[in-house]
């Protein structure tokens, strides 16, 4: 009898889907305090913690 309460994982690689995050500046090199992540399938840009709202490129495979 299983005790494991997790959802059965569909992907079996282990990288996440997203690289950073990293900080954000702005045009004076000053940080932001914002900070973003960059999708490792398009290299497309997003503020961290709204993943769900990037926009991917088109032939993205994530
Ligand atoms: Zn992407």
């Amino acid at each position: 009898m299983s005790t494991n309460t997790l959802p059965t994982q569909e992907r079996t690689d282990d990288e996440p889907t997203w690289r950073g995050p990293f900080p954000e500046y702005d045009r004076f090199g000053e940080p932001t305090g914002c900070r973003f992540v960059e999708c490792r399938g398009c290299g497309c840009e997003v503020i961290a913690g709204h993943e769900q709202d990037a926009t991917h490129r088109d032939g993205c495979p994530l």
